[in-house]
């Protein structure tokens, strides 16, 4: 059920009703299997995984079946996120060999002609869609780290701007997994795991096409080995990455003695029962963290639907047209700038669902975090 993603509720739900729990299982690592494609709806709070647990739990779908786990993986970046804030764009550990670390992205890779057939379908898709399979991005990330000695933070950035679902902490975390800094155990992958998994997509020759062995040590030389020979000369223009958010500015109600509810881009479930719900995109964050115009149109779709206004600059410029407003609410969130200054406006931050308890001490690997949380879920 990839794409195309509608930024509404209804969307989120048939998504959540469609899920087949055994097929997930047994198909979620082929590019063609039966995945949920509930990314942008869960990064964007239009549902939440307490909802679909209390979904799977209705359909007596067992708390220990492949999509439950995966949805754990979630929280588990999560919970990493709230114990060490933005040290999730610092390595965890030192590389387990030299990465290379060129901080630009390869112009084949952005425009999709690298002659990989694997790598140029998914960025075309990246750039196309905003979705990525999950097996199709550990694929890119190992190819643009070890075998084009691009730094794991530019890819990671990269991802960040143009995945709907993009998430600063599986996103980053997961692009740390793959280079080996985060467990010290790199992923690579090779022409064989393709035409396994996607086997349209697998082309003998190019420079996947080798052992696993070779592909180690490939990695670990500085070279990077370029597009293949016979690459296009042309591929696909990359989307632009836009900082400014791409919204004409509008005048807010007048809030004197009502209640608000404030709504950021990671809480676009619903408006809640505020007398005034008024959207807030914090110019700082944006200017660090660029989004496509796809991703900015899932967005200010959904924010427009459920507000009344839509304000947009440094949050704590704010206070001043709230002030009067007999009571501020709104949900929590991680992402830096939002999380701080969310608890200075509203006299009532809800904690952002969560299905699986959140350890108060850091779990350093998923399986020490799912042997604490799986038997409270
Ligand atoms: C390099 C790389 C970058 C990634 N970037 C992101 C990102 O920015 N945002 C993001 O939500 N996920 C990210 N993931 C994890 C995973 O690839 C996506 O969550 C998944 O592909 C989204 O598609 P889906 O909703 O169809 O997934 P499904 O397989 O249908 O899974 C359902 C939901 O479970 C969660 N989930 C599944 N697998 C993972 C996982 N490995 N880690 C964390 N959550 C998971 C997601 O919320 C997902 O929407 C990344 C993985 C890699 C390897």
């Amino acid at each position: 059920m990839p794409p195309p993603f509608e930024p509404t509720r209804a969307a989120a739900l048939a998504r959540i009703a469609a899920i087949d729990a055994r097929a997930y299982a047994k198909t979620r690592n082929a590019l063609d299997g039966r995945v949920t494609g509930l990314g942008p709806y869960l990064t964007h709070g239009l549902t939440d995984v307490p909802e679909i647990l209390a979904s799977l739990d209705a359909h007596s779908v067992s708390r220990q079946e492949k999509i439950v786990f995966e949805l754990a993986w979630r929280e588990y970046w999560h919970h990493v996120w709230r114990h060490i804030g933005d040290d999730i764009f610092v390595p965890r550990r030192a590389a387990p060999f030299g990465q290379a670390a060129q901080d630009t992205m390869p112009e084949d890779v952005l425009e999709a002609r690298t002659g990989v057939p694997a790598i140029d379908a998914a960025v075309s898709s990246l750039h196309e869609t905003g979705y990525v399979h999950n097996h199709a991005r550990m694929w890119v990330a190992s190819y643009v780290v070890h075998v084009r000695k691009v730094s794991w933070l530019t890819g990671a950035r990269w991802f960040y701007t143009h995945l709907l679902d993009g998430d600063l902490a599986s996103n980053t975390l997961s692009w740390q997994w793959v280079a080996g800094v985060f467990t010290g155990k790199p992923y690579f992958f090779n022409n064989d795991n393709v035409a396994r998994y996607a086997p349209s997509l697998a082309r003998p020759g190019t420079a996947i096409d080798r052992s696993y062995e070779a592909m180690e040590v490939l990695a670990r030389s500085a070279a990077d080995v370029g597009a293949e020979p016979d690459a296009p000369a042309e591929g696909l223009p990359s989307p632009a990455a836009i900082s400014d958010p791409p919204i004409a500015v509008t005048p807010l109600p007048d809030v004197t003695n009502r209640t608000i509810r404030l709504v950021h881009p990671w809480a676009l479930g619903d408006r809640g029962k505020a007398d005034v719900a008024i959207g807030i995109l914090h110019r700082p964050f944006h200017e660090r963290h660029p989004w496509s115009s796809k991703r900015w149109s899932f967005v200010l779709a959904r924010m427009a639907a459920v507000t009344d206004a839509i304000w947009v600059g440094d949050l704590v410029d704010l206070e001043p047209s709230i002030r009067s407003a007999r009571q501020v609410e709104c949900t929590a969130t991680l992402n830096p700038g939002y999380a701080q200054a969310l608890p200075r406006l509203s006299q009532s931050v809800l904690p952002a669902p969560r299905a699986f308890p959140d350890p108060p001490l850091l779990q350093r690997s998923f399986s020490q975090f799912w042997q604490k949380v799986s038997d409270a879920a």
